[in-house]
């Protein structure tokens, strides 16, 4: 299979060099040139089929031969290490956990799939590869434990300094080793800009064997297509229909589900949902597109004020507004009601939503509401620990540690203090080769 960068559709490489570059030279996002349906007999087997083999198979369809059956098999095999169980919460609503991963977000399936892929690239050659990601939380962590001593590769972290949660944050700046984190004066969206600049800069390219881990590679898009197959399976044939609910920020995730719907999974619709940072919202409501500085808020790992992979969804579309519509729709929640859901919900149902979560369920019922036969699975797409403070907040009840986080906090922080001013990222990168 090979790759088009969305700004230009006659510019295609091979997986290899998509992976590697992260975003085409001409700053586009890249997709596969095809997503072909899976066959029926697929379908018809789905719900007996286990989680990898559904994974390999969905791999497999996005990426055909470039890598040999066998490797894939094992890079899927390391991806799908845990679980992504479907939860019936209420009758007919879904949370699919996507939590169960050692960093205890959905993340974990992207960063392990591409540290499982450029594990694979990199035994092809001998220069050192250095990942490097922007984040407002959980890709951080994700991927620093994703490629935390994988040799051939080094991570380097930027994320906004005071804009993540201690637990968070001391995921991915007490690892050492092949790990560094860069603590950015500055929010999200700077740290967004200075890895682009970084990605454009042909002094840093001629250099390094710089490559992106941010949710722009399609490395990190393909596996999260997976669970959306795994969750219909778990679902034993229901014929209703079904809609999924995406807490979003970039929107790779409600990108990764509509490439499941393009392979053929029977979803009648996506609700793109987000908290006060609702441009794609907005954009679905006006058509007018508008980015504009994030906002934070306590689901900060959707606090994206220019959703990257809103230009993969265009051109999935190809451009045609009214076919978008018809696939999904948009809502939008703030702080308050993201945490009155949450005391509800653990009041109604003893379920504990994460703030992210919770966003995801508030637009499940909204569209419920006028349509009462569907099944809805919401994403549940961190587990609540992770925003402990707000979570007891809203369910006034300790939420208990589980142990792998423990090992984290009881570690020491090292992190590397820059403003967000690309040429001091761009000394330091050269210092560091
Ligand atoms: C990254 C993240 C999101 C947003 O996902 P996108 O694919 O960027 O839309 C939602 N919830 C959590 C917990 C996250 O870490």
């Amino acid at each position: 299979m090979n790759y088009y960068s969305t700004n230009n559709k006659s510019h295609r490489v091979s997986l290899r060099e998509a992976v590697i570059q992260g975003l085409a030279p001409d700053n586009g996002l890249y997709m596969p040139e095809g997503i072909p349906v899976l066959p029926a007999s697929f379908f018809e087997s789905l719900s007996q089929l286990p989680f990898q083999e559904i994974g390999f198979q969905v791999a497999k369809n996005l990426i055909g031969e470039d890598i040999p059956t066998n490797e894939l098999k094992r890079i899927v095999d390391h991806t799908i290490q845990f679980d992504a169980p479907l939860v019936e919460i209420e009758e007919n609503v879904f949370s699919l956990e996507l939590f169960h991963g050692p960093t205890l977000a959905f993340k974990d399936f992207g960063a392990r799939f591409l540290s499982g892929l450029l594990g694979y690239f990199a035994n092809q050659q001998d220069k050192e590869i250095t990942i490097l990601v922007a984040t407002s939380g959980d890709t951080g962590s994700a991927v620093a434990n994703g490629f935390f001593n994988v040799p051939g590769t080094k991570v380097i972290v930027l994320y906004p300094s005071g804009k993540v949660s201690d637990i968070q944050e001391k995921q991915f700046t007490t690892l050492g080793g092949n790990i560094t984190a860069l603590e950015i004066d500055g929010t999200f969206d700077d740290c967004q800009r200075l890895v682009k600049q970084a990605f454009m800069d042909e002094e840093l390219k001629r250099k390094l064997f710089l490559t992106s881990a941010n949710s722009i590679n399609i490395a990190r898009l393909i596996p999260q297509s997976f669970y959306y197959f795994h969750a219909v399976a778990q679902l034993k044939g229901k014929q209703n229909e079904i809609v999924f609910s995406v807490p979003s920020g970039n929107f790779g995730n409600l990108t990764a589900g509509l490439f499941a719907k393009r392979m053929g999974l029977p979803i009648h619709k996506f609700v793109a949902a987000t908290n006060k940072n609702d441009i794609v919202p907005a954009y679905l409501k006006t058509k007018i597109f508008s980015p504009r500085p994030s906002v934070q808020t306590i689901s900060n790992a959707m606090d994206v004020g220019n959703p990257s992979n809103f230009a993969r969804i265009l051109d999935l579309y190809q451009n045609d507004f009214d076919a978008l519509l018809k696939d999904l729709v948009g809502c939008h929640y703030s702080d308050e009601d993201t945490v009155n859901i949450m005391s509800q919900v653990f009041k109604n149902s003893k379920y504990c939503l994460d703030p992210h979560g919770a966003v995801g369920y508030l637009g499940l019922k909204q569209y419920l509401k006028s349509h009462s036969s569907t099944v809805g699975i919401f994403l549940e797409t961190a587990h609540p620990v992770k925003f402990k403070d707000v979570v007891e907040g809203a369910i006034r009840q300790m939420v208990p540690i589980p142990e792998r986080l423990n090992v984290f906090l009881k570690r020491e922080k090292h992190t590397i203090r820059l403003t967000s001013s690309f040429s001091e990222l761009k000394q330091f990168l050269l210092l560091s080769l």
